[in-house]
């Protein structure tokens, strides 16, 4: 069993696991968590934890797809933290499956 198959198996049905995709336009990213707190039903001043960490601010909306290489390549938005939306590591990481918003829905 490969390393992803292994995490997957272990995941709870409520949370699923994503990789970041590194979209890299700041001001893109910054108008996504906007986007991404409306489709929420949340206030822009709202503050929001970041979906990779759980413990800081978000302050970006990520750009992530989902790890299970069964899934489809869709693109989805997560709140996240400055640090961890620039984490360069490519390991996969467990979000709550209502924090993703697909791209194509904003
Ligand atoms: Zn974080």
């Amino acid at each position: 069993m490969n390393k992803v198959v292994e995490i997957l198996n272990s995941l709870h049905e409520d949370t699923v696991l994503v990789k970041n995709m590194h979209s890299g336009n700041q001001r893109v990213l910054g108008g996504a968590l906007n986007n991404w707190k409306k489709i929420k039903g949340y206030d822009e001043s709202d503050v929001i934890k970041c979906s990779r960490c759980k413990i800081k601010d978000a302050v970006h909306g990520g750009h992530v797809v989902k790890a299970d290489p069964n899934e489809s390549k869709e693109w989805y938005i997560v709140p996240l933290c400055v640090r961890c939306n620039e984490k360069k590591d490519e390991k996969p990481f467990e979000v709550n499956k209502d924090d993703l918003v697909r791209v194509v829905d904003m």
